[in-house]
């Protein structure tokens, strides 16, 4: 007799109740007909992101008024995607208006840009920045930062959340301490931001995502695959099982009336 293997057993895992959406894919070198074939080959719905914002956001494409909107909306219309934007920085609301802005599906943003020690933006995640040694001054900072996104963005979803710059990852457990968590959670809420389980960078952790369950907090799966392979979201589906999430605990983009670039007051 042979004992079945993993592999077979993983196979055998029930499916969430709800339709298998991942909202976090870039096409950079994939094109829109590959990620079209892998939705029908795996039968997973794709959101699909550009970067938004304005020019001072350094990345090889950044749509930056109405009309680049438009061009990306019409290139992703009728493919059976949804049409995102990866907003950059909290400044890029100017750039559209709320009319065009509301006819894409979702926006998401996250806060692995942040601001340096003369309120320049930076990104956090390249290699030459250098968060100090203070990982208590890094986190008061950060936390306060994550509350300040969610406050004056108006967001769908909120994108690897609780990420920490390298230096400080390894004392994750530490520095995510329940106060600090439930400082981003009181944000999600108040703001009705969803919050991604990032199945790339596997984030957050579980303590997070049991408190914003009990919260009431929204969740999107996001693969965050960068535009050579799409990545699979089975550490997305393993903790939604976890959790025991059901459709009503997933995040589905609201009607264009009630997105939040239409619904949310914003500090001015
Ligand atoms: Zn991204």
């Amino acid at each position: 007799m042979i004992a079945a293997s993993p592999s077979s057993a993983q196979t055998a895992a029930p499916k969430p109740d709800f339709p298998l959406v991942d909202y976090h894919v870039h096409l950079n070198s994939m094109t829109l007909e590959q990620v079209v074939a892998a939705s029908k080959e795996r039968g997973v719905t794709y959101g699909i992101l550009e970067h938004a914002g304005t020019k001072e956001n350094d990345y090889p494409i950044v749509l930056s008024s109405d009309k680049d909107l438009q061009a990306w909306i019409a290139k992703l219309d009728g493919a059976g995607v949804y049409k995102g934007v990866q907003a950059e920085w909290i400044d890029w609301m100017p750039c559209f208006s709320k009319e065009v802005f509301a006819q894409l599906d979702y926006v998401l943003t996250d806060s692995m840009t942040v601001r340096d020690a003369n309120g320049k933006r930076v990104k956090a995640f390249s290699r030459d920045y250098d968060p100090g040694n203070d990982a208590e001054a890094f986190m008061k900072m950060y936390v306060a930062w994550n509350e300040e996104i969610l406050e004056r963005e108006p967001l769908d979803i909120f994108s690897h959340p609780t990420w920490l710059p390298g230096k400080f990852n390894r004392d994750y457990d530490k520095l995510w301490t329940p106060e600090r968590m439930r400082a981003v959670i009181d944000a999600l809420v108040r703001t009705g931001t969803a919050v991604e389980i990032d199945c790339g960078m596997r984030l957050p952790k579980m303590a997070f995502l049991q408190m914003a369950k009990e919260q009431g907090v929204k969740f999107s799966f996001g693969s965050n695959s960068q535009g050579r392979v799409i990545n699979d979201l089975a550490f997305c589906v393993e903790a939604a099982r976890t959790l025991g999430l059901t459709a009503k605990d997933m995040f589905t983009p609201a009607p264009r009336y009630r997105k939040p670039i239409v619904r949310r007051k914003l500090p001015g």
